[in-house]
């Protein structure tokens, strides 16, 4: 048996923490069963957002009659396209990798508990006094062999399809529809209820829904019957809440549906370490499991879900172990994007969480038509929605819906990561015009209404 000082199980975000070590003078084994740089770097947020970059840029053509000009696309070279995104992503393993001084040794198999403090991996047995598991998540398996889940496109083996099919609501599924039918793929969007981006606040919710079904054609309250694959087709039977039936074709089929904890394949039986019922390894506020020494970090831990979370969390836990760190680390503030045509953003609560949790708020919605450089874009959906405690002026929640949100967001995010008051948003300068200065009205009318709200209690 071999020991490190300390092994980790997943080089995903776990990666720098390997680094940080091997820098730091420990020993240490980095255990991957696939590729180093995770899900993020591989088949997840970078990846994706490399085709939302040509998706950006066709839509403004698709759009440019908004602004009187007639403009038209010749022809959008999607295999060139893929052919540069799998270029990106064939190498990220490599320069993972060679981030990594001597005292790393990498294993690439499937690394599974023999007990608390000993793992193996391709039959042979590490040790260490502490363990990392950053194992992440998988997609939950299509229900067809033949169909797809965002894993097959990163990188997409084969040719494009001509058309596609996907199944679900949430982000992901949102920004591979939004992509394939921008550059021309013909796509559908299968939504099993009404409610699409349904983690988002419904205001925005609404809005991102009307707006988006102006572009994607999506079948809601629709999901399959039955599926077959035929002459390189799928032939879908779809069947909706009235119960009728429908028939659909499409070259592909890709499902976006879900992500399932990895901790089914580490032998968690054989320790001490517990998940919840969902199968997410379960942590204390120090990121350990129930056995000392061993910790969760990222989305194995099943908390946020996001490549931010997972780094800050794996930062964080390399000064635990490295610098002899002891105070917790607490998320103030989770921010999200969601990158599709309109874009989202958002940090903190909801309208509908505020009421749930019986939180006293006071909520305000404006557009974006007071800043001249959000006038220039010719939308009109835009928005900003403030959940605002109005016995201290805090932001408990902004939600931004228009270009650009997610850059918007981070101004919000600031101004909460000092003394979080609304006021300074109100107060600040704005350069004019620029679609920042949108936020200014946003906090205005916020200001006023808590003032109102004081004057009223
Ligand atoms: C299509 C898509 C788009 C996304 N877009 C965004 C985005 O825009 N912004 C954002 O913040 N997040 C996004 N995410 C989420 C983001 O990718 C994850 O939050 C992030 O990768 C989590 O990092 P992690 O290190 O915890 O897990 P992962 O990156 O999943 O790494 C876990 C690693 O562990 C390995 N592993 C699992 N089990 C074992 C085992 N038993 N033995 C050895 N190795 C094992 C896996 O192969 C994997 O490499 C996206 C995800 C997807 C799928």
């Amino acid at each position: 048996m071999r020991t490190f000082d300390i092994i980790i199980i997943g080089g995903g975000r776990a990666s720098n923490l390997a680094k940080t070590a091997g820098k730091a003078g420990k020993s240490v084994a980095i255990i991957e069963k696939s590729k180093f740089g995770g899900t993020c770097a591989n088949r997840g947020c970078v990846p994706s957002k490399l085709l939302i970059g040509y998706a950006n840029v066709a839509r403004t053509i698709q759009s440019s009659s908004r602004h009187f000009i007639d403009a038209e696309i010749k022809k959008i070279d999607v295999d060139k396209i893929f052919e540069k995104t799998n270029t990106y992503v064939d190498g990220v393993d490599a320069s993972y990798r060679s981030r990594f001084n001597e005292n790393v040794e990498t294993f690439l198999g499937e690394a599974s508990f023999v007990s608390n403090y000993v793992v193996r991996v391709n039959g042979e047995k590490l040790t260490a006094p502490k363990i990392v598991i950053a194992t992440g998540t998988r997609p939950v398996k299509p229900e067809h062999e033949k169909a797809w889940t965002s894993d097959n496109i990163f990188p997409l083996k084969g040719e494009v399809p001509k058309s596609i099919t996907i199944v679900g609501a949430g982000f992901i599924a949102c920004e591979l529809a939004n992509f394939f039918d921008a550059v021309g793929i013909e796509t559908k969007l299968l939504v099993r209820s009404q409610r699409i981006l349904g983690k988002e606040d419904s205001e925005i919710a609404s809005i991102f829904k009307e707006e988006f079904s102006k572009k994607i054609d999506i079948a809601f309250d629709t999901s399959i019957q039955k599926v077959a694959y035929i002459n390189h087709r799928f032939q879908l039977t779809l069947v909706n809440k009235n119960n009728e039936i429908s028939r659909h074709t499409s070259e592909a089929l890709l499902y976006a549906t879900g992500r399932i904890s990895n901790a089914d394949t580490l032998a968690l039986e054989n320790t001490d370490i517990k998940v919840d019922e969902r199968g997410f390894i379960q942590r204390d506020v120090m990121f350990e499991t129930a056995v000392k020494g061993v910790y969760v970090v990222g989305d194995a831990s099943g908390k946020h879900m996001l490549q931010h979370a997972a780094a800050a969390e794996v930062n964080h836990l390399s000064k635990v172990l490295l610098k002899n760190v002891d105070t917790p680390y607490v998320f103030k503030y989770m921010p999200h994007a969601v990158f599709t045509d309109p874009e989202v953003a958002s940090v903190g609560i909801t309208e509908q969480e505020a009421k749930k949790q019986g939180i006293p708020y006071v909520a305000s919605t404006t557009d974006w038509l007071a800043s001249a450089k959000a006038q220039s874009t010719r939308l009109t959906y835009q928005r900003t929605k403030l959940i605002i405690d109005p016995k201290n002026y805090e932001i408990l929640g902004c939600h931004l819906i228009g270009p650009e949100s997610s850059t918007m967001i981070h101004q919000v995010l600031s101004i909460m990561h000092l003394d979080n008051d609304i006021r300074h948003l109100k107060e600040m300068v704005y350069i004019h015009p620029t679609l920042s200065e949108a936020l200014l009205p946003a906090a205005v009318q916020a200001v006023a209404k808590v003032r109102k709200f004081k004057k009223a209690t």
